[in-house]
């Protein structure tokens, strides 16, 4: 019996879990990590195929961002970051500049993607205020949406396995039905559909528009929801429908940002830009704490006057804009820099999904096979003719998630979806471990 791990249950209160799961499976303590690879105290190695919450991207102990953080921290750990700044933030933010979509040029610093959601959420609305729409009070976002959760990030999602308990507690938001193209109500397909289910958007724009700040939006990929993937034109008619209401498109590319999609940006796919985007997750590559949303000149102006006009932006986190964060970001930016991680990941992208077909769909329990990027989702269905989903308690995905630990393989399905998300770097050889692992779990689980 590990000793750590039974120190760990002593103290620790871990995130997103029923302790007293823990009887029975112990946490298991990492020594260190390597590439796309985690060992734990006995040496025992397993392949990190959800990138330790979505946020690796460039792999463990990357000797690059490593001695990024080690050159900054002999220099500048942290300082106060109003009235004060640092050239690993300046770095970072002209770098950014130059490959966000068009517009976006302020940068706001947060430490985790709720609280950039938050800051967001607050400028948006103090931006009406302060161009004569007091009005504008309320927030928009789709169905099964999810943007963190500190208690306004988490009334601005709809994943009941976090929110419901709390909905006493939680702001009226605007909900709209967002598309569901595995069961297309309308019979369609992500290729062939015109996204008939944007007349729901239309809808509640028409009935609540005039009392919006911001529409909030996953682009592409609904990751928490169970990595529902949805069409590039969802979001031009949103970025459409937004400019005729004057209501913000918030874009949350907290877990689509830097590659996941196949490009730098999931919006990059829309050809449109939002008003505000929301960043964290793979800034750092995994490394450090840090987020920010980053914002238009014409937002930014609206805030710019006399300090006696009361019109900043009154909102800090101590750890907001953390320079050995930024450096880390820094050298991920540096190292996306001459496009080879991209282009690697783009063609890695139509292997894995080819072999992830090829050995899943034809399994009795999968509904789906869907991707994005690298991302791929495997959703698991009681009957594939009416897409009928298993009774949630018989928790499908977490015996799924138990075969696979010992097998070297950390997956940790979302519900009945089994997903990939693995660093950008992952090779092709650990593509077909992992889908080989996780297709011989998914047969031990549900024998065909
Ligand atoms: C992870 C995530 C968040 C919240 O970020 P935290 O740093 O965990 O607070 C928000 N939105 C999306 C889409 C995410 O995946």
């Amino acid at each position: 019996m590990n000793e750590l791990a039974q120190k760990d249950l002593k103290y620790i209160w871990h995130p997103c879990s029923q302790m007293k799961d823990y009887e029975t499976l112990l946490p298991i303590v990492i020594d260190h990590g390597e590439g796309i690879y985690l060992y734990d105290t006995d040496g025992k190695r397993y392949v990190d195929v959800i990138s330790s919450w979505w946020c690796n991207l460039l792999g463990h102990c990357n000797p690059k961002i490593n001695e990024a953080i080690k050159n900054q921290i002999d220099k500048l750990e942290h300082v106060i970051f109003a009235n004060f700044t640092h050239k690993p933030a300046v770095e970072l933010c002209e770098k950014l500049s130059k490959i966000l979509p068009e517009g976006l040029c302020k940068f706001n610093f947060t430490d985790n993607g709720s609280s950039a959601i938050e800051a967001a959420m607050k400028v948006s609305f103090q931006y009406h205020t302060q161009t004569g729409n007091p009005q504008k009070t309320r927030f928009m976002a789709l169905t099964d949406a999810y943007h963190g959760e500190t208690i306004g990030a988490l009334s601005v999602g709809d994943c009941d396995l976090y929110t419901k308990l709390y909905k006493p507690i939680l702001m009226d938001i605007i909900r709209i039905k967002g598309p569901d193209c595995f069961r297309c109500p309308y019979g369609k397909t992500r290729e062939n559909c015109n996204c008939e289910c944007f007349e729901h958007a239309e809808e509640q724009f028409k009935k609540y528009g005039e009392e919006t700040c911001a529409m909030l939006v996953e682009p592409l990929l609904q990751g928490s929801a169970g990595m529902k993937i949805y069409p590039p034109l969802y979001l031009k008619k949103l970025r459409q429908i937004c400019n005729k209401y004057n209501v913000h498109l918030l874009a949350d590319e907290i877990a689509t940002g830097f590659g996941r999609t196949g490009k730098m940006f999931a919006f990059d796919h829309a050809g449109v830009a939002p008003d505000i985007m929301c960043l964290s997750k793979g800034l750092t590559g995994g490394y450090m704490p840090c987020a920010m949303f980053v914002t238009t000149q014409k937002i930014y102006d609206a805030f710019y006057a006399d300090y006696l006009e009361g019109k900043a932006f009154m909102h800090s986190h101590t750890y907001s804009g953390n320079p050995m964060a930024c450096a880390a970001a820094n050298a991920v930016l540096d190292i996306f820099s001459d496009g080879s991680v991209l282009k690697n990941a783009q063609e890695n992208a139509v292997y894995f999904n080819n072999i992830i077909k090829e050995k899943f769909l034809p399994h009795k329990n999968v509904g789906e096979v869907r991707s994005i990027g690298l991302i791929n989702a495997i959703e698991l269905v009681k009957d594939k003719q009416n897409k009928e989903a298993f009774d949630g308690k018989l928790r499908t995905g977490y015996q799924i998630y138990k075969k696979a630990l010992p097998k070297g393989v950390i997956l940790r399905p979302l519900g009945d979806v089994i997903y990939f998300n693995p660093p950008l770097i992952i090779d092709r050889k650990a593509m077909d471990f992992v889908t080989d692992v996780a297709l011989e779990c998914l047969k031990e689980v549900l024998p065909e």
